[in-house]
């Protein structure tokens, strides 16, 4: 069972998760499952709440994440980071504190939406999408990136 963190309110974000104990930097948090596979292309056929819970795998498929893995709210400047299905902390995280990753690191596309994470760099309005990000981001997030970004990144950074 997953003892580290703890799923409660988030203020005007909703639902957050949390740890209950620190993490250094790099270490393992915790693993999110995923429940059903979609295709990109039948998600209008879920419910509302699924929606809002997808995670991109590739660019014909997404996963709808089960909890508590899928309360993980996004910040411009995370303290998380994901490997796969694997959270890991990507700076120091202290107790109490949220734990957030940052929506880009899988996303493709210019799906806009409203960011409420407060960090110093966000606008307010995130763009889900990887290359949205800065050059420097992008070199720092690819390893961790799925491998149709990795790709993608390739492809236009060799033109
Ligand atoms: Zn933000």
């Amino acid at each position: 069972m997953i003892k580290d963190i703890v799923v409660r309110d988030a203020g005007g974000k909703g639902l957050g998760v949390f740890a209950l104990r620190q993490f250094r930097k790099g270490g393992f948090i915790f693993r999110r499952r995923y429940g059903r596979i979609v295709a990109n292309t039948s998600v209008d056929s879920l419910t509302r709440e699924d929606r809002r819970h997808l995670c991109e795998l590739d660019y014909a498929r997404s996963a709808v994440l089960l909890a508590p893995g899928c309360y993980l709210n996004h910040s411009c400047e995370p303290n998380a980071m994901r490997s796969g299905v694997k959270v890991l902390a990507w700076k120091r995280v202290r107790a109490g504190e949220e734990i957030t990753i940052d929506y880009r690191l899988n996303a493709f596309g210019s799906r806009r939406s409203r960011c409420l994470c407060g960090s110093a760099s966000c606008t307010g309005q995130i763009t889900g999408d990887f290359f949205s990000l800065s050059p420097r981001q992008q070199r720092d997030y690819l390893p961790f990136a799925p491998r149709f970004i990795r790709l993608e990144y390739r492809r236009r950074t060799a033109s």
